[in-house]
């Protein structure tokens, strides 16, 4: 294995076990005789301060983050390791009471840097792992995670999909196509969420299928449902629309730009026999708001996708959330709810409150802030890497 010497006073960060390491703090990479060499892409490489004291073991890869660290311990990365850190990350979402639970059984297991491994994520779906790597080196370590999957799991484990063909870098130097790794019986393509049933389409879905991510919001927002009109912006699967009927909402309306997500929802409200209750518009959110009126919903929800991936268009993605809250804030009736959220890494939750009160601001509308909410507890934020914790969302009330 390779060593990574890092620069003076660049040790710092790995030491309070942040797992990046960007090319910028490397000093040099040498072999076991001291040569300059250059791993290959996935390759392990330990990691080790100016003075050469040991820090981690990780993934090297090509790029401003060279080196993911796997592990702060100076251990063999074999097939115990693996399992470890599998049913490691098993007995937190069993503490969590997802694991054996009548109305949940859809689940994220690893969360990358949030469960101790950066590149990796793994979710369950009502016995079916879908593993989805972001780095090279986790794609070759797949034997080795699903060698773990299968003994964490054993007979419980009906199938696992790899849906990594998206998510790897783009040319790299390994291509993959989405596909079975393991099938011992057909998944149960239906998964439940709070005794919502949920087709979960992992093979041609967004992500791995769904968005895991907002279960809990899901459930608080269905709390605030019963005899309520609701409007589901970017609904997806229709996730917040069904926990809303199941709670007694009279009606959703829900809106996404792609109709394939209204199909998908369609289907999960008829699954759920709400049918009669429920409108679907494959329409773009501005649209909609713009040419309907919306000021007889009690509820509105704008669950927008990532607007900014990266920090040079962090600017732009703030312009687009303010707008975006303006534009339902302005049409909303006194006394209604707003669930407001953004997923994007880069717009930290005091920009986004900052953003959305710049939106309340412009629309001159009086609002309060009733719950301040992020993402759900299997989806575990690494204290010293803030780039974990994504998910923001606001609960408003307009007065
Ligand atoms: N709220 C969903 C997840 C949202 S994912 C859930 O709980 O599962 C974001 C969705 O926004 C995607 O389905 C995408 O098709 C949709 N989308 C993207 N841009 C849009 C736009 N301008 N108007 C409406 N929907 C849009």
């Amino acid at each position: 294995m390779l060593t990574v010497i890092l620069k003076s006073g660049k040790d710092a960060s790995p030491k309070r076990f942040h797992p990046w390491i960007f090319s910028g703090a490397i000093k040099k990479i040498k072999d076991e005789e001291g040569r300059e060499q250059k791993p290959k892409e996935g390759d392990l490489v330990r990691v080790q301060s100016n003075k050469d004291e040991f820090l981690g073991i990780g993934h090297y890869q090509n790029g401003s983050i060279m080196v993911r660290i796997i592990t702060f311990l100076d251990i063999e990365i074999d097939k115990n390791f693996w399992v470890n850190k599998i049913q490691e990350a098993y007995d937190l979402r069993m503490l969590l009471n997802l694991t054996n639970n009548e109305e949940t059984n859809i689940y994220r297991l690893i969360h990358a840097e949030g469960d101790g491994l950066p590149g990796l994520i793994l979710d369950y779906y009502a016995g079916t792992v879908v593993i989805q790597s972001h780095s090279i080196g986790m794609h070759f370590a797949k034997d080795d995670i699903v060698a773990a999957i299968k003994t964490v799991y054993g007979d419980k484990l009906k199938a696992i999909f790899d849906k990594s063909e998206g998510t790897l870098p783009k040319n790299g130097p390994v291509e993959t196509e989405d596909h079975y790794i393991f099938q011992a019986e057909e998944g149960d393509m239906i998964g439940l969420e709070h005794g919502c049933k949920f087709k979960i389409d992992w093979e041609r879905g967004q992500k791995t299928g769904f968005f895991i991510d907002q279960r809990d919001n899901r459930n608080l927002l269905a709390s605030y449902s019963k005899g309520k009109k609701v409007l589901n912006t970017f609904c997806y699967t229709g996730g917040f629309s069904i926990a809303a009927l199941q709670q007694g909402a009279t009606h959703v309306d829900s809106v996404d730009a792609s109709a394939r997500a209204i199909d998908l929802t369609d289907e999960n409200v008829a699954l759920n026999d709400f049918t009669d209750k429920h409108g679907s518009f494959a329409i773009d959110t501005f649209k909609y708001f713009d040419q309907n009126d919306c000021s007889d919903y009690d509820i509105v929800v704008l669950d927008p996708p990532a607007f900014a991936k990266h920090q040079n268009v962090k600017h732009n993605a703030v312009k687009g959330y303010k707008r975006l809250n303006a534009t339902a804030l302005a049409a909303m009736k006194p006394g209604s709810l707003l669930f407001t959220f953004s997923c994007s890494q880069v717009v930290d939750s005091k920009l986004f409150y900052n953003t959305v009160m710049a939106a309340c601001i412009q629309t001159g509308r009086k609002v309060r802030v009733l719950h301040q909410l992020t993402q759900p507890a299997d989806h575990p934020i690494n204290i010293y890497h803030a780039e974990s914790h994504y998910l923001k969302g606001l609960v408003l009330q307009v007065i």
